[in-house]
């Protein structure tokens, strides 16, 4: 391809590049420079190795702590030695091995529910569940700050989209009335904990809501699987919803310190998803290693409460600390806690003046949050001490007073 050519047909990328840079929304992925060493990996994740620098991890998902777990890597190990490394076709085909049908059983045991389903990972749960159970004319109520797989889905899907405003009931139940054509077939979505935000779903309400006016409802665990529930079900469940809710989605990607994710319903609603879901259908099965490093840490979750109660005394008493220091917060229960900033190149900058202070904390821009809303998303992990904490918030008090200088 002769230069010139290549110029015209690639500019407008370029250009479209260069103003997300002016608007200070450029994205660009840093290399971690260095694995965890063996004797590290308990705490892997903790530590990142960016730029030459050790930082303080307070971005990531991996809540409990499970993804440098030695049983889990175990599990995956034992399982490649059976199985090999891939599924090798869909599980419709020839991809569904024995360990795909003992996850599935032990997750809807689990959830208390009649079955379960693995996708290859949560994004791709949600886009197969919305787009097999909705169609053209059908209407979707969907929170506006729910996660950007539900709302592709809701694309794919072709139904009408209705976006209530984030957990404003009044607004929900405005446009259900609004459009409550029995012919339609309707399903109210929404995350439990919402992934840049931090806080809840109504989940009661939603449920009346869904009784009310004959919906379907399905709520997103991602960010409260494993976390929330006497045994890590989730939100639902620590509210004893769990048989109302007529899809129970979450991932293993974030707690469960994995990769994959499930899907727990009624039997009838699982097998139509078999027959309907085109993610699963005509996409090869996850690697049988993955799925058995899935459930063991489905096995650890269950049963290693203490990870739960020390994420969520850690996590009170952060979003304390950033109260008294007057940053501006979400209240919430979770893990994750936003610092609000406001400004896109405000946000980048503070998340640089973190790194340098030995912090990583990413800065949340637009499209992910809403237009003015940039902030910095702290998330913690089980494995994350109060005296580690502690040091990290000395630091990002004296970043906020030096932000509040540059902003003058
Ligand atoms: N739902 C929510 C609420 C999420 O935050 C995410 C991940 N960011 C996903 C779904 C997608 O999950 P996965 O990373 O497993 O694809």
């Amino acid at each position: 391809m002769s230069e010139d050519s290549r110029i015209s047909r690639y500019d407008w990328m370029e250009a479209e590049l260069s103003e997300r840079e002016s608007r200070a929304l450029y994205r660009e992925m840093k290399n971690l420079e260095r694995p965890p060493k063996a004797g590290e990996l308990g705490s892997a994740g903790k530590w990142l190795y960016k730029g030459g620098k050790r930082l303080y991890n307070l971005s990531s998902n991996n809540y409990l702590g499970l993804s440098g777990d030695p049983r889990i890597a175990q599990a995956a190990s034992r399982a490649q030695e059976q199985w090999g490394a891939g599924a090798t076709a869909s599980r419709l085909v020839c991809g569904n091995h024995g360990c795909y049908r003992e996850l599935e059983e032990d997750l809807a045991a689990w959830k208390g529910r009649e079955a379960a389903l693995v996708f290859a990972n949560g994004y791709m749960a949600n886009l197969g569940v919305i787009s097999a159970l909705m169609r053209r004319g059908d209407a979707v109520f969907s929170d506006r700050l729910n996660h950007a797989s539900i709302v592709d889905g809701i694309i794919l899907s072709r139904a009408d989209h209705f976006r209530y405003r984030h957990n404003d009931l009044e607004h929900l139940e405005f446009l259900l009335k609004k459009h409550d054509s029995p012919a339609q077939r309707k399903l109210i979505v929404t995350d439990a904990v919402f992934s840049m935000d931090g806080d809840a779903a109504p989940l009661h309400q939603l449920v009346e809501l869904r009784n009310r006016y004959g919906a379907l409802l399905m709520v997103d665990e991602a960010h409260s699987g494993g976390i929330r529930g006497p045994h890590g079900e989730g939100l639902c469940h620590e509210y004893g919803l769990h048989e109302q809710v007529d899809v129970i989605m979450g991932t293993f990607s974030k707690a469960f310190g994995v990769y994959g994710a499930y899907v727990c319903a009624d039997r009838v609603l699982i097998e139509y998803l078999v027959n309907a879901s085109r993610p699963l259908i005509y996409s090869t099965g996850l690697p049988p290693m993955v799925v058995a490093a899935a459930h063991e840490a489905l096995r650890i979750v269950r049963s290693e409460r203490e990870r739960r109660e020390k994420l969520r005394e850690l996590s009170a008493w952060f979003r304390q600390q950033m109260h008294a220091w007057g940053l501006p917060s979400i209240p919430g229960e979770s893990p994750i806690i936003p610092w609000l900033i406001g400004d896109n190149a405000r946000a980048l900058q503070t998340s640089s003046m973190l790194a340098e202070r030995g912090i990583s904390a990413v800065a949340i821009r637009p499209p992910t949050v809403p237009d003015g809303e940039a902030r910095i998303r702290f998330s913690l992990m089980a494995t994350h001490t109060r005296a580690e904490l502690a040091r990290a918030l000395e630091s990002i008090r004296a970043v906020a007073g030096e932000v509040q200088e540059v902003g003058r």
